[in-house]
């Protein structure tokens, strides 16, 4: 029996699979979407969507018994990770690797309905240097700014930001970066900062203010799912599947034929199918996409797939840390998870940093001020193929964290020196002051230029094609999301008009 057809099929609903469905929808040619998360729209008994980083329960974690948020313990105490219970397609994915701990979005939407929102363009001269094939001109001309506007990007109010109880924890961090010669800079989001305010005089429900943000936002952010994908399916051409995903890949003719397995939120396998297509777009974030190639190419389904596939990955050189504040420099006991300024010691010649002033919302005072730094790390992690498993293994050593941590602590001990404070050890487990074991920015693995051409079109196989973080060689210097969706927005444009003669 044929399995069904469509012309075009997208794996994820991440920002790479968002832009492409959107604009393949819009040119009028018919796209299946296959998400392996789930829709989320439905409230639970307590009236809301998703949990909060407070409170968590089975809605938070894709499939885990505990959840594990980035920071271990608080005043050394266990208090921070709960049971969860019976194991749940829940939103925020921690995919373990030796070394390396990988935080990932499940659901429609990927990794907008997970992350801070913060939607920095990167610095133009470190942005031709990590992709000088891509031409920056059309990038800083057209995708960009295109990208910006269709995500929602907004940015706050410089005079609420002044005076606001809830970013006391920026302003203080700031203050502390300035006296030891650091510049900031506000980084723009897709919060909508004009509900954040009515959220703070209690004319909205809170969301950024109620601890909302890792395992989701019930208010406020303009995830994929209000933006892209809401659009994609408004041109009546896209469908998304939920809670299936793509196992396999094979060549079909002059298309390909993938296999997909739907389960129940409880992780129940109900259906094994196939569909074929002609055009296949794979948008299944940096170690999804990257792993459905690895599995194709080391099984045999597809085994001309390019050498290149499983190189280049890296973690955006993202380090956490935090700094122990004196008793006069409270931080805040009401604090909104968006963050909205970074110090950026970016144009450094040895330590480059741009590390966003996070924000520790448990509702007490805390004395602390808590950083996700980006750096630069020319470490680089590969993956392979595991038979036994059928998974991807990443390849990362703990001294290739090394260099993260480095240029994080360039910054931080001088603004330590500067202020007369230290680093707090009691969050992260074994007294570190830094974290760089895990990563929210994971890039790379089927690098643009090199498993694909310029345009993601992946080498020696005709309609099939890249989309996402996959494509980003490691680095980029600020949070991704905003190039991802800029990057995609650039080769569906050249792949619509050459290949499938749209425009
Ligand atoms: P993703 O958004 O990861 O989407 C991939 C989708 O594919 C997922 O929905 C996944 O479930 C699905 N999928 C995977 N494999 C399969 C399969 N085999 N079959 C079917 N479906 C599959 N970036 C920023 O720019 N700013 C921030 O403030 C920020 N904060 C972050 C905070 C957290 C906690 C995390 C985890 C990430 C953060 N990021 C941030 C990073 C950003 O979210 C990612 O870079 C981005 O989502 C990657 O986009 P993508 O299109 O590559 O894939």
């Amino acid at each position: 029996e044929a399995a069904p057809y469509v012309p075009a099929l997208v794996v994820g609903t991440g920002y790479g699979a968002a832009v492409t469905a959107l604009r393949l929808g819009a040119a009028g040619i018919k796209t299946t979407m296959i998400e392996m998360g789930q829709l989320w729209n439905t409230a639970g008994k307590d009236g809301k969507v998703f949990c909060s980083t407070l409170n968590p329960d089975r809605r938070s974690m894709w499939f885990h018994r505990r959840t594990e948020a980035p920071l271990d313990t608080f005043l050394w105490l266990d208090v921070v990770n709960r049971d969860l219970g019976r194991p749940y397609a829940g939103v925020l994915d921690r995919i373990d690797f030796p070394n390396m701990g990988v935080y990932v979005g499940r659901g429609v939407g990927g990794g907008s309905l997970v992350n801070g929102g913060m939607a920095p363009t990167p610095d133009r001269a470190y942005f031709e240097k990590v992709l000088p094939q891509v031409d920056a001109d059309a990038m800083y001309r057209r995708y960009f700014p295109l990208a910006r506007r269709m995500l929602g990007v907004n940015t706050i109010d410089p005079r609420y930001l002044e005076q606001t109880p809830v970013y006391k924890y920026a302003r203080v961090s700031r203050r502390h970066a300035h006296r030891a010669g650091f510049r900031t800079s506000v980084v723009p989001n897709v919060y909508d900062f004009n509900y954040l305010r009515r959220e703070e005089k209690k004319q909205a429900p809170r969301s950024a203010l109620a601890g909302e943000v890792i395992y989701g936002n019930n208010h406020g952010k303009l995830s994929l799912d209000k933006t892209y994908l809401a659009d994609a399916l408004g041109t009546g051409n896209v469908t998304i599947r939920t809670l299936t995903r793509v196992t396999t890949i094979r060549q079909h003719g002059k298309g390909y034929l993938v296999g997909l397995e739907q389960i129940d939120a409880w992780g129940k396998v109900i259906r094994r199918s196939e569909l074929a297509c002609r055009h296949l777009f794979l948008g299944a974030g940096s170690v999804g996409t990257t792993e459905l190639l690895l599995r194709a190419r080391e099984t045999g389904t597809l085994p001309d797939l390019p050498a290149a596939i499983g190189r280049g990955w890296g973690t955006n050189g993202n380090v956490m840390t935090a700094r122990a504040n004196h008793l006069w420099d409270p931080t805040g006991t009401l604090q909104s998870t968006i963050p909205t300024l970074a110090i950026d010691n970016w144009r450094h010649p040895k330590h480059p940093a741009f590390a966003e002033i996070a924000p520790l919302p448990v509702g007490l005072e805390t004395w602390a001020s808590l950083y996700l730094a980006i750096t630069v790390n020319p470490e680089r992690g590969h993956f392979t193929y595991n038979h036994h498993t059928d998974r991807a293994d990443l390849h990362w050593s703990a001294g290739q964290s090394t260099p993260s941590i480095r240029s994080a602590q360039f910054l931080f001990d001088k603004i330590n020196k500067a202020i007369g404070t230290t680093y707090r050890r009691d969050l992260f487990t074994g007294n570190r002051p830094f974290a760089a074991d895990f990563c929210y920015h994971p890039l790379g693995g089927a690098l643009l230029g090199k498993a694909t051409d310029n345009y993601g079109r992946v080498r020696n196989h005709p309609n099939l094609y890249i989309t996402d973080s996959a494509l980003i060689p490691g680095t980029l210097g600020v949070n991704p999301f905003v190039t991802i969706t800029a990057l995609a927005e650039r080769n569906i444009t050249h792949i619509l008009a050459k290949d499938l003669n749209r425009r």
